[in-house]
């Protein structure tokens, strides 16, 4: 078992102030991995004092030299890809192929991305020819609190660290207390890149606890969350009184609108996306809306999908999926499919209980639901887990009223060869991203929703503005 009870504060690993351990469980076998410290008020403290004393040198940094500290830290992140894609499989159960091919590589992209987005970046711009002396500047927010969850670790934390560390914020990164091995591997390689102490520190702890210090705290100048409606609520509250910039990137409901005339891979496409990291994504789509003449055929495929879809340990070779997160998780899964069932949904594939022959660790049979009104418990709330609901519509305006009928709004989905129809619809749904036909976000856009999706914007240009505040400057002199 791992000895993981230090924080990296003020750039070095030291002991907690008060003892308060807490197990890491591996989901694929439920054995204690690691065991980490949850932190305290005095942690917080140290960390964000850290930051705020770093904050004063690294915000007057040239850009160059910020961007050379994210270049050398792309670097170790690939080197040490490995050692990483393992600590996920570890403490979140993402099945090891998949942790390293697309958990730990998705951290790369984000970086690559910013890289790029910064080095274009103005920071000093002039606001439009009819107004010469007035220019917009970007400055960096100050010492920037980071909480995360365990869904995508790396996904998280590079899509705040890197730019809070460009901008010119230093940061308290309070990754998820399920699944904090990732970050403190993340912790080390910012370590060996050298970057200056205090600019970056990494405190555990959970939500009521550090989560909540950072929310109140009087020196942190922007919290940026990912994680639960819930919770994003609770640090938007507690965040009121000392009126710092809260930005929050939370749960989903995706629809995927699947019309008459989509691409015959529409379904099985679709199933295996909502399947996909055992259903732990907030983009998800897990309400697949099915245009009527085509609806008994999907409802087949994807049920046909959840059967062939191959179940097993984070720690086989393969393209698996594995368990959910934790024994918490498992069972709230467990409960929203028994309401599936006595809400009145036709069960088609999976269920409640193990998958057969398991009887260990916290895996989920992968689950399908047709003619699910959208109503009902399981086409409104985030299951977070691989269970699709199937829904019948009858026409393009009945389909985006049903998409835009719920508390979300962060990914929705169009299969359809009606380039202009897609486009028509892609436009009136409400949320923050629509991916169309299979295809995925450009690099750099922008990941982040709408309604209590929250309304972060993550990645690219607009993802390094988000850890700014603009600045007007008039009287400005030109040459
Ligand atoms: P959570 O929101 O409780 O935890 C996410 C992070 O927030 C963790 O680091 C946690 O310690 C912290 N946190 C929790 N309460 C806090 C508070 N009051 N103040 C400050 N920080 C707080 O999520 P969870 O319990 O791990 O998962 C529960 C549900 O959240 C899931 O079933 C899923 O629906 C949703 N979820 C969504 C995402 C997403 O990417 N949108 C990610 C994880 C979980």
């Amino acid at each position: 078992m791992l000895d993981k009870r230090k924080f990296y504060i003020n750039g070095e690993w030291v002991d907690p102030a008060r003892a308060n351990d807490l197990e890491v469980i591996d989901p694929s076998t439920e054995e204690t991995v690691a065991v980490i410290s949850l932190g305290d008020r005095a942690d917080t403290d140290r960390a964000v004092a850290a930051a705020k004393t770093a904050f004063a040198s690294w915000s007057q940094t040239d850009p160059a030299q910020r961007l050379s500290h994210v270049e050398k830290i792309l670097e170790i992140y690939n080197r040490r890809a490995q050692g990483m894609a393992e600590a996920i499989s570890h403490e979140m159960g993402a099945p090891q192929d998949m942790s390293l091919g697309d958990q730990v590589a998705a951290g790369t992209w984000h970086i690559q991305n910013f890289i790029t987005a910064f080095k274009d970046f103005q920071f000093i711009r002039p606001l439009g020819d009819h107004a010469p002396n007035s220019m917009v500047a970007w400055e960096p927010v100050g010492v920037v609190g980071l909480i995360t969850p365990w869904n995508w670790p790396m996904n998280q934390v590079t899509l705040k660290v890197i730019p809070a560390i460009l901008a010119g914020d230093s940061c308290v990164l309070k990754p998820s207390e399920i699944a904090p091995l990732s970050s403190m591997v993340f912790a080390e390689i910012v370590h060996e890149a050298g970057l200056p102490k205090g600019v970056f520190n990494l405190v555990n702890g959970d939500g009521p606890g550090v989560g909540t210090q950072l929310s109140t705290h009087k020196d942190v100048d922007m919290i940026s969350f990912t994680g639960s409606t819930r919770a994003g609520i609770a640090i938007t509250k507690a965040a009121a009184d000392t009126l710092k910039k809260v930005v929050l990137e939370l749960g989903g409901k995706g629809a995927n609108i699947v019309f008459a005339d989509a691409d015959e891979k529409a379904v099985v496409r679709g199933a295996r996306h909502c399947f996909y990291n055992s259903g732990q994504s907030c983009n998800a789509p897990t309400r697949m809306l099915v245009e009527r003449s085509v609806y008994d055929q999907a409802v087949e495929t994807a049920a046909r999908v959840a059967r062939e879809t191959p179940i097993a340990s984070a720690h086989q070779p393969g393209r698996h999926i594995g368990p959910v997160v934790s024994r918490q998780q498992w069972e709230k899964i467990q409960d929203l499919i028994q309401k599936g069932i006595d809400e009145g949904a036709r069960l088609v594939a999976g269920g409640t209980g193990l998958p057969e022959g398991v009887n260990r660790g916290y895996f989920v049979r992968p689950t399908v639901f047709a003619d699910v009104s959208n109503d009902m418990t399981i086409a409104q709330q985030e299951i977070f887990g691989p269970v699709l609901s199937i829904i019948p519509f009858d026409s393009e305006e009945q389909a985006i009223e049903i998409a835009n009928d719920t508390p979300y709004g962060l990914t929705n989905y169009v299969q359809s060869q009606d380039g202009a129809r897609r486009n028509q619809v892609a436009r009136r749904l409400r949320s923050g991203m629509v991916e169309m036909n299979g295809q995925s976000r450009g690099a750099g856009a922008a990941f982040g929703g709408v309604k209590m999706s929250g309304r972060a914007r993550e990645g690219g240009i607009m993802g390094l503005e988000e850890f700014m505040d603009s600045k007007a400057i008039s009287g400005w002199h030109r040459d």
